[in-house]
């Protein structure tokens, strides 16, 4: 936070009392407040921010409670119609923001800059953690009533660009992640009543965050939308350079898989296993794009098998624990009410589809594999290994280039014998390069053969 905000004050008094707020100096803030109780109404000459949005803006939370204590209206507006809440949102001021929220502090205001509102904030400028707080405010509150959540989470600015268009531009993954979870439109448009406009797919290429283009694209985002210019994101990609973007972007590349959002049974998961599938599609997808970065075949490449311990850890593992699709991996989700348990590749393989290939897309709800029951619920399995316990730490250490070898190793020999077993989802087996012998293995119709 710059100086700015208190930079250009009336008078010497206020100042003082700016800076005083601005740097956290409550003691000078209250004994001000008591020789003086107006300059709480008081603003810096040129933005008009009022000292609950310099002490926000700055993160100083001890004194945006001690405001709010004094009943200062927590949806003052400044020069540009911004509240407290939305500056506390810009400058990633999470605990400002939630106490302003507590405070009442009104979610669906909208600056007079771009029509913004505190939502468009937080996705623009990346805070995840006020995105997610105002989100949850949202759930909760009249809004949701009055407006509705979904039209909460999409509400556009004075140029039709939604929260999720905002957090693509800027490439922030984190916040595009967040936002398709609560419901954001994938295609939204920023045209108008009918007339073409960018979708966050757009504006993804423009940025050329290749996070935000996998999450847009594993949530159905569409390739061959045009904007306003009659150009497909591929293209934008390719005028502003991003040439990684690009060749995830180009619709002859293969797609990728796509996180079946309407399915009931997805969309009431828990935390886990929501975590855990959303986890082995991402990685399921980024072994697609190192064939399509490649320029090899994307069908018949086979991984390198170089990581012999993993394997070990496998094999010590008993049947039981194994799961009974593929039998390499182990069993880390459990379908209820019968019990069943299988692997998340599998999972994945029997809830998931390849976008353009109607034949292979699930239409209806996939239903257990061994008794053919209806799924009511997907839940992380009890049984704990040792890998399963290691999951969490592998994720947290995804930069260690070791695990990232063994566990692509692991996504995949998900492939080969999983899909076998199951109708309806054939063309994803391209996906699996083989099981663990793959790496002996080198034409497609070899490893079908394979148990
Ligand atoms: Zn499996
Ligand atoms: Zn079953």
């Amino acid at each position: 936070m710059g100086q700015g905000l208190s930079s250009c004050t009336a008078n010497d008094e206020n100042g003082v009392f700016f800076s005083a707020i601005q740097f956290g100096d409550i003691d000078t803030v209250q004994s001000m407040l008591e020789k003086d109780p107006s300059l709480l109404n008081q603003s810096t000459v040129y933005d008009r921010h009022s000292p609950l949005h310099v002490a926000a803006a700055n993160g100083q939370i001890d004194i945006v409670s001690l405001f709010l204590d004094r009943s200062v209206n927590p949806d003052v507006l400044n020069r540009h119609k911004q509240t407290p809440l939305m500056l506390a949102a810009m400058h990633g001021k999470f605990s400002c923001v939630q106490k302003l929220i507590q405070a009442g502090a009104n979610i669906l205001m909208f600056d007079s800059l771009h029509r913004r509102t505190c939502l468009h904030y937080a996705a623009y400028y990346g805070h995840s953690d006020c995105l997610q707080a105002i989100l949850s405010a949202a759930h909760s509150s009249d809004v949701a009533v009055s407006w509705g959540y979904a039209r909460f989470v999409n509400i556009r600015d004075g140029r039709g660009a939604t929260p999720l268009h905002l957090a693509a531009r800027q490439k922030r993954p984190h916040c595009v992640h967040i936002l398709l979870d609560n419901g954001a439109l994938v295609c939204a448009s920023t045209g108008t009543y009918g007339t073409p406009g960018s979708t966050p797919l757009h504006l993804a290429a423009r940025g050329g965050s290749m996070d935000c283009i996998r999450e847009l694209l594993a949530w159905g985002a569409d390739r061959l939308h045009r904007d306003s210019s009659g150009r497909i994101p591929y293209m934008v990609a390719l005028k502003h350079r991003h040439g990684a973007c690009a060749t995830l972007l180009n619709p002859s590349s293969a797609e990728p898989l796509v996180w079946p959002s309407p399915l009931k049974f997805i969309s009431e998961l828990n935390q886990e296993a929501k975590e855990l599938l959303e986890r082995a599609l991402m990685e399921a997808n980024k072994e697609r794009e190192k064939s399509i970065l490649k320029g090899t075949a994307f069908s018949t490449q086979s991984p390198s098998h170089s990581n012999v311990d993993l394997d070990d850890n496998i094999s010590e593992a008993s049947d039981t624990e194994l799961c009974c699709i593929c039998f390499e991996q182990l069993c880390t989700i459990e379908v209820q009410d019968c019990g069943h348990q299988m692997c998340e590749h599998c999972t994945l393989a029997l809830c998931c589809h390849n976008k353009p290939n109607p034949t292979t897309a699930c239409l209806t709800a996939p239903v257990c594999p061994f008794c053919r029951c209806n799924i009511g619920q997907l839940v992380v399995a009890k049984i704990k290994t040792t890998d399963d316990i290691d999951l969490q730490d592998q994720r947290d250490l995804a930069s260690s280039s070791l695990l990232r070898k063994s566990r692509r190793t692991r996504n995949f020999s998900e492939g080969s014998s999983s899909f076998k077993g199951l109708s309806g989802v054939g063309s994803i087996s391209k996906l699996g390069g083989g099981g663990r012998g793959s790496g002996r293995v080198a034409a497609e119709n070899e490893w079908i053969d394979k148990p």
